[in-house]
Formats: C-alpha cells, sequence, structure tokens
C-alpha cells in the first residue's frame, strides 16, 4: 500500500507546457476524478503509455484546462506504481488549480526526489542510476551529461554488480570452509579465489582513478583569475558570464573581495574566482584580498594571468607569473586588444608562457581562450558514457569497498584463517551495496532523495 503523492514535474515558471505527476495507490482513481477523455473512455479502462486528449475539471464540474493524460500501472512504470500524468497548458495558476484540487481528493503533494525514491525503493532502479537521474538534470556541460545519462543506463551499477557477485563466490566458499573445517581448500582452487579478488581490486581500483576526472566533471576546474588591478580580471569576468557581477571601475582595487563563479569556456566548466588585484598596499581590506588571491592561486588547478596590453609590462605583472607554482597550469591573456599595443610580447616568451590577446571589452578573442582550455584540458575530450565516477558518496564507499579487499588478499597470503577472510570479504561487500543501495540506511537514502527537486 502507498499513500498517492502529486506534484508540479516542470518547475513554477510559466512555459509552452506543464506537467502534472501522481504516483501511488489511487493515482488512476484520482485522474479518473478529475478527467473526462474526449473519447469517453474510463483511465480504468485506458491503455497504458497512450496519450488521452480531453477536459480536465474542478470538483464542481468547472473546466480548469484541455489536456493530455497518460497513465501507467505498476509495476511497470517509473516509481513501480500506478502513475498518471497531465500535460497541461504550462500555467502555473492551472497548474496549482490541478494540484489543489487532487489535494481535496486525498492525494498529497509529493517530497522533493520522491518519485524517484519510490523508483528505488520499489527495485526499478538502483542507488547509481537514482543519483544520476538528479545528475542529469544537474549536468552543466554536455560531457557531463553524457556521463551522467550512462550511469543512469546502469554503467556504475552493472560493475559494481559484477564485482559484488565475485566477491559472494569467493566468500562462500570461505563458508564452506569454516563449516566443514577437515575439508582444506587445496592450493589450485586458492590461486583461484585470490585470483578473482585480484581481479575485484583492480575493477575498483580502475573506478577510483576515473573519480578526478569525475569531481573535474561535477565541479568544474578551480580556476584563478590573477593581475594588478586594472588589467580588465573583472570585464572578463563579466564577459564570460554574460553579465554584469563583478563591479568594474576605473579605480584601482575596486574588486576588494573574491568571487566565484562557473562558466563554461571550450565546454570545460571553470569555477572562476576574480580575485582583488595584486600589488603591494598599505591598505587593511586590500591586504586582505591580496592575501585570498594567494590563496586562490594555491587551490587553483588553472591560472588566468590578466596583463594590459595597452601598457608595457610593469614589475607587478612578473609579480604575477612568479607566484603560480611550477606545476600550476596558466594562461596569459593580453587583455585590451581593441586599443594599441605598448606591451612587448617578447617578454612573455622569456618566461615560457603561452598567452592569447582578448579584448574583454568587445569580446575578440574569447573563442582563442575557447580553444585555448579545450586544448589544456584534453583529458575532458573523449565523451564518456558513465565510466567516470562523479560521485564523491559512491567514490568513498568504493574506496572502503577496496581497502577490505586488499585486506582479504593480504589475509590469504599471510595464510590467516578463513573467518577473518569472510570478515574483510563482508566487509567489502556492505560497501558495494552502499554505492547501489542494496545496503544502505534508510536515513541515508532519504539524506541522497532530499536533494532532488519536486515532482523528480
Ligand atoms: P580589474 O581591476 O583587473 O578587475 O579591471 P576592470 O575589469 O575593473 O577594468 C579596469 C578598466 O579597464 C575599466 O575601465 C574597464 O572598462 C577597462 N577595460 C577592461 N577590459 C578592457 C578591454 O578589453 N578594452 C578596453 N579598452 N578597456 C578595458
Amino acid at each position: 500500500m502507498s499513500d498517492t503523492i502529486a506534484a508540479i514535474a516542470t518547475g513554477g515558471a510559466i512555459s509552452a507546457i506543464g506537467i502534472i505527476r501522481m504516483s501511488g495507490d489511487d493515482a488512476i482513481t484520482a485522474a479518473d476524478r478529475v478527467f473526462r477523455a474526449s473519447g469517453g473512455v474510463k483511465l480504468a479502462e485506458a491503455r497504458d503509455r497512450q496519450m488521452y486528449y480531453g477536459e480536465l475539471v474542478g470538483l464542481s464540474g468547472e473546466l480548469i484546462d484541455l489536456c493530455l493524460c497518460m497513465i501507467t500501472r505498476g509495476p511497470d512504470s517509473y516509481t513501480g506504481e500506478n502513475t498518471a500524468e497531465f500535460h497541461c497548458h504550462g500555467s502555473p495558476v492551472v497548474l496549482s488549480e490541478v494540484l489543489q484540487t487532487l489535494f481535496s481528493l486525498g492525494v498529497r503533494q509529493a517530497l522533493p526526489g520522491e518519485f524517484t525514491k519510490r523508483a528505488f525503493l520499489n527495485g526499478r532502479m538502483d542507488l547509481t542510476q537514482a543519483e544520476a537521474v538528479i545528475d542529469l538534470i544537474e549536468s552543466e556541460t554536455s560531457m557531463a551529461a553524457l556521463n551522467a545519462a550512462g550511469q543512469l543506463r546502469g554503467a556504475v551499477g552493472i560493475k559494481m554488480e559484477s564485482v559484488y557477485n565475485t566477491l559472494v563466490d569467493v566468500m562462500a566458499h570461505f563458508h564452506a570452509v569454516i563449516d566443514y573445517p577437515d575439508e582444506d581448500i587445496d592450493e589450485f582452487k586458492m590461486e583461484g579465489y585470490v585470483t578473482s579478488l585480484e581481479g575485484t581490486q583492480a575493477e575498483l581500483a580502475r573506478l577510483l582513478l576515473t573519480h578526478e576526472r569525475g569531481k573535474i566533471l561535477r565541479h568544474g576546474i578551480p580556476t584563478a583569475i590573477i593581475g594588478r588591478p586594472n588589467t580588465g580580471k573583472s570585464s572578463l569576468l563579466n564577459a564570460l558570464l554574460g553579465y554584469d557581477r563583478a563591479i568594474v571601475t576605473d579605480l584601482p582595487g575596486t574588486t576588494r573581495d573574491t568571487i566565484e563563479e562557473k562558466v563554461i569556456v571550450g565546454g570545460v566548466a571553470l569555477r572562476l574566482i576574480d580575485t582583488a588585484g595584486l600589488r603591494a598596499t598599505e591598505d587593511a581590506v586590500e591586504k586582505i584580498g591580496v592575501q585570498r588571491t594567494l590563496a586562490a592561486i594555491q587551490s587553483a588547478a588553472l591560472v588566468l594571468i590578466v596583463l594590459d596590453g595597452s601598457e608595457p609590462m610593469r614589475n607587478e605583472d612578473y609579480d604575477a607569473l612568479r607566484l603560480i607554482p611550477p606545476d600550476v597550469p596558466r594562461l596569459v591573456l593580453i587583455n585590451k586588444s581593441d586599443l594599441p599595443t605598448a606591451l612587448n610580447d617578447g617578454e612573455l616568451t622569456k618566461f615560457g608562457c603561452e598567452y592569447i590577446q582578448i579584448s574583454a571589452l568587445t569580446g575578440e578573442g574569447l573563442d582563442a581562450l575557447d580553444a585555448g582550455i579545450k586544448k589544456m584540458f584534453p583529458i575532458l575530450g573523449t565523451p564518456p558514457s558513465g565510466e567516470i565516477l562523479t560521485n564523491a558518496r559512491q567514490a568513498e564507499a568504493i574506496a572502503k569497498a577496496k581497502e577490505s579487499v586488499d585486506l582479504a588478499i593480504n589475509a590469504i597470503a599471510d595464510f590467516v584463517t578463513p573467518d577473518a577472510i569472510v570478515t574483510d570479504i563482508e566487509a567489502a561487500l556492505i560497501s558495494i551495496g552502499e554505492v547501489t543501495g542494496k545496503t544502505m540506511r534508510e536515513d541515508v537514502v532519504s539524506r541522497i532523495f532530499e536533494r532532488f527537486c519536486v515532482g523528480k
């Protein structure tokens, strides 16, 4: 028995179409109370996944909208329960009217992620697929979307299932030895188990290695924009964002705080940190800003150094270049290319810096910046199909599983008793179960779905 939930699935903005979704035992009955199909068909007799055109009416029979309705009977629906959808005109007023009518029939407002949570609890998808749903919705780049789509199809879940089955197999043999202590495992078989465990270990390690790329895919590349005051850092940030986020003025040192924004440059998400300009200063507030710039450089995976091409290089420009640790990728941007050039780029070549000429004012050269970033991060170049681990929770559980498998392999090498080996394998199984949701505490599951949007 499940209570029936409803929500607007298409958000609260005015749009062409707005969808109301319902799931639960009474979803189809409730839909029948408010929908009159134009052919006279009752939804209780309607075909699954077929659109019916008709009138949506309030409880006193007043017309709310002309819409399409589709039902799917459980267990073959998204949630595994009876579901109904109304595809209405996308007016927030109309949609809210429909919802209120459904609520007066005993249907209740769905919580964030409750449809997908029900899908998971009813075995329609594992936890990696459920998490991929929200990743797909929230993906900010096409690469992130491709990867999430692959995970929605089960890319991580299928790998975990295979690891899980191998471990269960090996564990069963060790259990047999514990239950029948007189039957030793012969050398030949033992080698087979070690090989199986090593295969598992390698698979888990391979997946974990993808998580670094996954973090970039999910969160973007932490990028510091540095340079002395007035070279055009804030203007660049605004040009990339397409709107005035940072204050741009002619006074040196206007950007006193750091600002963080995400932009897509060359198909790569950059988490841009615009920093206070770098210069020797006695101003206390600005001093804090300069310290923050240094901190931003230290935590950056990419540094964009902005120079003013309309002026010769100054000591502060050289200081900016020297600040960057040698292993951090950097790109010099010579800004203000719309003005006559006064900067001698030969100086930059001496520093071994690649540079791109841009104008934050006119947008000239921003396409070259796109190409430059794309070239610097080729790891993001191959379209993924779910093989990249982007989820920190999953990565943590997989790391724990691998540790337990490591322990099991070492225990076998050290001729430890079978019960200790079984304990390690069991621990690995629990961790793998946390990835797929097989062995997951209810409160943790609830927390995962809380970050979903209402209606999903
Ligand atoms: P920041 O201190 O480095 O953040 O520099 P701002 O972005 O505040 O820019 C300082 C000044 O340079 C402002 O007057 C901007 O309008 C101007 N500026 C920035 N980019 C360009 C550009 O590409 N061309 C020209 N001509 N002026 C620019």
